[in-house]
């Protein structure tokens, strides 16, 4: 069978599992070894090494996936991020990255590269001219993230891929807000895609894991420098990370039918000033998001008018929790003012388009009824001002 005819809801099912040989059981054996045979086999395997039979093949259900050749996991989506980015650069390079990335992929760079004697620019803008411009002779890497956070603007996959070969640069993407359920950048001609795991791969908020898929070539040389960095991944968690992907895409296509309809919703409550959503025609990016993705993901923001407070807010929902994270199967709300972008000035924060009344909304599987109840009546609580007192 050919990998990447397969549909998404069987590659999720079936690829990559780990047959039971001796007992026949429906689900892939777990592998717990620290110590395997090193003569007379093909493979030496060590947990550091990223090869332990788990570990191995998970990695060619994620590689499927992301329609790449092959496929790393990590002990977190920094330990993948990190190890990726180091593997492709020395002292005296530089890198272009995306001005809205992942706050913990924006600490890496700018707290850590100086010493290293790497440079870097953060772009401008989202557009393609704004990488260009940013682009220097000795640039090795261009990093982007598309959807970003918290504002859901795209950027131009098969733009930003022509410009990196072009110039020969490796193009990187974290994939985690899209997943390869919405969006496969391969497809486009992006080199690298790294995930958090962590996000809509766990989906249950119950583990933290990592991963990068990219061609053999570029996955040989990230791993030369992942087994000496050290971020595997535990074995009992590749097990997990497995079941959890089985219903990867039902979840996520789930989430973002959710989505849609609670962006519909939220873009015609009075309370509302503003929904960034690409799925609603009024985002700037609605075209691209039709040419680049299958659905527009499940995460959205919004902005709650002035006269109300979002803090209350969130206080006064029921069903919906507030939550540093994102992705899971339960719907979650967070004040990027608060969380992700809480070191910023305020001034920054506006800057960017951040608010104090801006809202990130992680849609789950809920009944979609339930979360636009949950939505109205603690609007209408707070409209009401009868919690406002209580903060
Ligand atoms: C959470 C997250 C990361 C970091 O992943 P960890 O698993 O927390 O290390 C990177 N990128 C994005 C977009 C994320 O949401």
């Amino acid at each position: 069978m050919k990998k990447n005819k397969l549909g998404i809801n069987t590659i999720c099912t079936h690829v990559g599992a780990i047959e039971d040989r001796q007992f026949k059981g429906a689900t892939s054996p777990i592998y717990l070894s620290s110590s395997y045979e090193f003569m007379d086999v093909d493979v030496k395997r060590y947990p550091r090494y990223f090869n332990t039979p788990n570990q191995e093949y998970l990695a060619k259900k994620i590689a499927a996936l992301e329609h790449a050749e092959a496929a790393l996991l990590f002990g977190s989506g920094m330990a993948a991020i990190s190890s990726t980015l180091f593997a492709f650069l020395k002292a005296g390079d530089h890198v272009v990255v995306q001005n809205d990335i992942y706050g913990g992929t924006r600490n890496l760079i700018a707290k850590q590269f100086d010493k290293y004697n790497i440079s870097y620019t953060f772009t401008n803008g989202l557009s393609v001219e704004d990488f260009q411009d940013a682009i220097q002779a000795n640039t090795k890497l261009v990093y982007i993230e598309t959807p970003s956070n918290p504002l859901l603007k795209l950027v131009d996959l098969a733009a930003i891929a022509s410009l990196c070969k072009r110039e020969s640069i490796i193009s990187i993407i974290d994939n985690t807000f899209a997943t390869p359920v919405v969006q496969n950048p391969v497809d486009f001609g992006i080199d690298i895609v790294v995930h958090s795991a962590t996000k809509y791969f766990g989906g249950h908020s119950d583990l933290c894991a990592g991963a990068v898929a990219a061609s053999q070539e570029h996955i040989n040389k990230i791993w030369e420098l992942a087994k000496d960095f050290g971020g595997s991944l535990s074995d009992f968690t590749v097990w997990m990370l497995e079941r959890s992907l089985k219903t990867l895409g039902i979840r996520v296509k789930a989430q973002q039918r959710n989505a849609k309809k609670l962006a519909k919703f939220l873009n015609k409550h009075e309370a509302i000033s503003k929904v960034y959503y690409p799925g609603l025609k009024s985002h700037p990016d609605y075209d691209l998001a039709k040419q680049q993705m299958r659905g527009y993901g499940a995460m959205l923001s919004f902005d709650i008018i002035e006269e109300l407070n979002a803090k209350v807010f969130l206080k006064a929902l029921q069903l919906i929790k507030p939550s540093m994270s994102l992705a899971g199967i339960e719907s979650t709300m967070i004040l990027p003012a608060e969380a992700s972008h809480a070191l910023l000035s305020k001034e920054e924060r506006l800057e960017q388009g951040i608010g104090d009344n801006l809202i990130r909304f992680s849609v789950g599987i809920e009944d979609k009824n339930d979360l636009i109840n949950d939505i109205e009546t603690a609007l209408s609580i707070i409209a009401e001002g009868k919690l406002v007192n209580t903060i």
